[in-house]
């Protein structure tokens, strides 16, 4: 499709477009008394109009039953996490039995560390990128300390190339073969929050298979952004949080996978609590842990139901759009907004450079973009002007425009706004 930098034609996308009508569902911040134009869904995802309603009916059930809500609210309490299963099992391509939701996202990964990470002999070794997000940096080091290894020796981080922004798949599937029987576990961020750059999460899982390591996703920027198959993939393990692209509130909890080929093997080490044990037996209170079959046998405290239910009303929101559906908006936007940077770019002194894969396969619904011959005071006036993005030092934007609730008018007016924030300056 050629795409034209106008109001009308950025309106007569929005008028073919099958999910227009979920923009209404959501709620917009205001600047100068106008809907905010909103990047930074990859961040904090908006908070969409139903959730209020799943939040009060745990707070009225608590109200009025008390106690008695773990086993008689409209929805109880005691397997409130049974209900995302089904639709979110959809959304990551998973079994209902492989996924659950608990804690937050860096807790899970170190909770799934405890049974995926053993290291064993002169295999110790785990594998991630350069760069990685901090808190996946933090885990990865203080795990391997856990287990009594130096991280400079014990961490295999896989480099960019010089000059180069992203990292080349050849050079992922090269280090795993490299590192060989020395590699216990590969894992990687699926997109990584940066540069937006979506890694082949099906070859590198085969890749590090073939030399014996276990793999794991953190799939933070993953979850309800891409195509995801984690059963087929054959995947470990994987965690992700539903704040960013799954709109559910923020801090608020993760999902997790476990493979079912994992889900009998009682030898695992994992870190145990109640919420795990053999559901029909859990509240007789026997001495011995009988993990539940699955995902939820990886459960450990009782759950933080009030933090589920803005979860729970995102999870059946995107059931109903679908992954599909999803993913075509997304690719249209992200294009369109790609072709608007490049249009501003030819009219303004200062030049953008897409840091993102330009190959769709490759990327999501993130561009990160260099402002050559910006500053802060752009950001500033972004700000004012009623664009949310996210800057990072010394002149780097993120703008993810999720499928969800942008539009592609959004995409002409921030056009036309960064423009005159250039040539105002
Ligand atoms: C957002 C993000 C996190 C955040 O972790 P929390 O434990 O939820 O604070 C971790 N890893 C990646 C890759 C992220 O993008």
């Amino acid at each position: 499709m050629t795409f034209q930098n106008t109001l009308e034609f950025a309106q007569s996308l929005d008028a073919q477009d099958s999910l227009s009508k979920y923009r209404s569902e959501f709620i917009f911040p205001q600047v100068n008394g106008k809907n905010v134009i909103y990047f930074t869904g990859n961040s904090l995802g908006l908070q969409p109009k139903r959730t209020k309603a799943y939040v009060d009916e745990v707070m009225n059930d608590w109200a009025n039953l008390a106690v008695e809500g773990h086993f008689y609210a409209n929805k109880p309490w005691w397997d409130y996490h049974e209900r995302f299963a089904e639709p979110l099992g959809k959304i990551v391509g998973a079994k209902p039995s492989e996924v659950t939701v608990m804690n937050t996202l860096t807790v899970n990964l170190h909770l799934l560390m405890v049974s995926f990470y053993r290291p064993q002999g002169k295999r110790y070794k785990i594998l991630c990128e350069a760069k990685a997000f901090p808190s996946d940096q933090y885990m990865i080091q203080s795990q391997v300390k856990h287990h009594g290894y130096a991280p400079n020796d014990a961490i295999v981080e896989i480099q960019r190339r010089e000059g180069e922004h992203n990292v080349r798949h050849e050079d992922i599937l090269a280090k795993i073969a490299e590192v060989g029987d020395e590699l216990a576990l590969v894992l990687i961020g699926g997109v990584n929050y940066y540069t937006g750059q979506v890694f082949d999460i099906e070859a590198i899982t085969k890749a590090g298979h073939a030399v014996g390591a276990k793999v794991g996703w953190d799939l933070a920027h993953a979850a309800g952004n891409i195509k995801l198959e984690l059963h087929n993939w054959n995947v470990d393990f994987a965690a992700w949080c539903s704040y960013k692209y799954m709109n559910s509130g923020p801090g608020n909890a993760s999902g997790c996978f476990v493979h079912e080929k994992h889900h009998a093997d009682k030898t695992l080490n994992r870190f145990a609590g109640w919420w795990g044990h053999n559901k029909e037996r859990r509240f007789k209170m026997e001495p011995d842990f009988d993990p539940v079959q699955g995902a939820n046998g990886w459960q450990i405290s009782n759950l933080p139901v009030l933090s589920l239910a803005p979860y729970l009303a995102s999870v059946e929101m995107f059931a109903e759009v679908g992954m599909e559906a999803l993913i075509q908006k997304r690719n249209q936007i992200t294009a369109y907004l790609e072709f608007i940077l490049h249009e501003i770019d030819k009219q303004v002194d200062s030049t953008f450079e897409i840091i993102t894969p330009a190959n769709p396969t490759e990327r999501a619904s993130q561009l990160s973009v260099f402002l050559h011959g910006e500053g802060r005071t752009l950001f500033d006036y972004l700000m004012k002007n009623g664009v949310i993005t996210d800057w990072r030092e010394p002149n780097v934007i993120r703008l993810a425009p999720v499928p969800l609730y942008c539009s592609f008018e959004d995409m002409y007016h921030f056009g036309q706004i960064l423009k005159q924030g250039i040539v105002s300056n």
